[in-house]
């Protein structure tokens, strides 16, 4: 079975979060495991400069300018790159400007994503045609909706990495973007009066997945649904919606192989962490000391990633034998309170305001805890790293941090599969009391290790993800 993936964010090419390390990692399992795979994405500048030589595919005349469809082969994978400097020729992030401002013409940009997706599936290329295009958020939503317009002959599936971005744009560019005005209704496009590239993924696509089962569960109900809870419903009592947790990439994130730290470390020789945890602690200007846990996160700092339960709690928090390192950018009132945070306890607060990759991996190694206090969380991948390199996940039980964390308790204790800390209510003193269980095991060296041991056996491979892709597939 031929498939192209449709996206937005590919890593190490362009990344803004976790979307782009699904696509680094899931096609390059499926074409180990066998499957014939091929991936679309804008080509941005990042891309254009890491990918090299491509060839051409095909021209064509769009409502978005003339653009050309090239091609490359990329560490064994086909990617589909989309030639439209008009559109994509911008550095930085690729949805918005340096002011946090989405670019005013992203329904042209990434509706011609969906576009050249729907085209590729009706035999744009001669050469290699689709049986099943799989879509990635809203960026590639219309691709959903432009594969019924022209009724291709092709099966669908559509990931929702994250609910809580619609791509909602003004249902007046319907026409302009070569869409029939049926489309835009309650049973189409249109939600609440706009146009949602997202609905049209999750509407028209024969199946729907999402990142975790339990994020599945959560977002056919109105408090994570974002609006869209109804559909889902609906959608999953057909049997359309279900959750498949995303993976680690091993060539990337191995505490054994990962050339980013300073020392390298596995499961029976843990020597190695301690060195890092050194490393870390001078990069952040912390005192060099053992005897405390050095308690990370890595983040987009947004309300959804719970940044601000932190900082509600930091002051009480801090007044404890621990460290705190932060690396994150996002929101400027968050971005501000956490360097105001630093200033006040510069030997037990670290923050780094930047986006650095290398550092997240030092911070993964060099951790002792790693903290995702998230509001909702449809997958969370840093709790993965954080459980394969033995740095103990602090986390709020939702979504796939509910799948993938064994909160430590006497009845996980006594049959091994503790494997860190979770908390349910989104508040400081919950945030708080878990703090608190975590610093009586940490203060229990050898049921620490324990529940490190356990952590660092978890299988979380992406091998496994694909075999589910692969067998949702084949169920179409
Ligand atoms: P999301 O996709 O919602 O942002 P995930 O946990 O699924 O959250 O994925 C986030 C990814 O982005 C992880 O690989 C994490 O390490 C990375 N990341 C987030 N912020 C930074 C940063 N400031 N520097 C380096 N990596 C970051």
């Amino acid at each position: 079975m031929k498939t192209l993936h449709i996206c937005s964010e590919l890593y190490p090419l362009v990344k803004t979060g976790g979307l782009a390390d699904v696509l680094g990692a899931l096609p390059f399992a499926q074409k180990q495991a066998g499957m014939d795979v091929r991936v679309l994405l804008p080509m941005y500048p990042s891309v254009a400069e890491k990918i090299g030589e491509t060839g051409h595919v095909a021209y064509h005349h769009t409502f978005a300018g003339d653009i050309e469809i090239r091609y490359a082969d990329y560490n064994g994978v086909g990617l589909y790159l989309i030639d439209a400097p008009q559109l994509y020729r911008r550095d930085g992030n690729p949805y918005h400007d340096q002011y946090y401002a989405d670019y005013g013409d992203n329904y042209l940009r990434f509706g011609l994503l969906g576009w050249v997706g729907a085209s590729l599936a009706a035999g744009s290329d001669s050469w290699w045609k689709p049986d099943l295009v799989h879509g990635h958020d809203w960026q590639s939503g219309l691709a959903f909706a432009y594969l019924r317009a022209w009724a291709v002959p092709v099966k669908t599936v559509f990931t929702i990495h994250n609910i809580a971005y619609a791509g909602i744009f003004s249902g007046h560019h319907l026409a302009e973007l070569g869409l029939p005005a049926y489309m835009y209704g309650t049973y189409g496009l249109e939600f609440y009066g706009q146009m949602s590239y997202l609905k049209a993924g999750l509407y028209y696509a024969d199946h729907i997945t999402t990142v975790s089962p339990t994020y599945a569960r959560e977002i056919t109900l109105p408090e994570h649904g974002y609006g869209f809870h109804g559909l889902l419903g609906e959608r999953a009592a057909q049997g359309r919606l279900s959750g498949i947790l995303n993976g680690v990439d091993d060539a990337t994130w191995n505490p054994a192989t990962d050339n980013n730290i300073a020392k390298p470390y596995q499961p029976n020789h843990m020597q190695g962490k301690r060195v890092d945890k050194h490393t870390l602690q001078q990069t952040y200007n912390l005192p060099t000391d053992d005897s405390v846990p050095l308690l990370v996160m890595i983040t987009r700092l947004t309300e959804q990633k719970g940044a601000d339960i932190l900082l509600a709690a930091a002051e009480t928090l801090l007044a404890r034998p621990l460290q705190l390192a932060v690396l994150g950018t996002g929101s400027p009132d968050l971005e501000a309170a956490f360097r105001d945070l630093e200033a006040r306890h510069p030997d037990k607060v670290g923050v780094r305001i930047t986006y650095n990759e290398a550092l997240s991996h030092q911070m993964i190694a060099g951790g002792d805890v790693i903290l995702v206090p998230s509001r909702f969380e449809p997958c969370g991948l840093t709790q993965l790293y954080g459980l394969k390199y033995g740095t103990l996940p602090l986390v709020r039980e939702t979504g796939g941090l509910a799948d993938t964390v064994t909160n430590t308790q006497p009845d996980t204790l006594a049959n091994k599969t503790a494997t860190g800390f979770t908390f349910y209510d989104p508040t400081p003193d919950a945030l708080l009391s878990t703090v608190g269980r975590m610093l009586e095991s940490w203060h229990n060296p050898k049921q620490w290790a324990a529940i490190r041991a356990t952590a660092m056996a978890q299988d979380n491979s992406w091998h496994k993800a694909a075999e589910a892709y692969d067998a949702l597939y084949n169920s179409l």
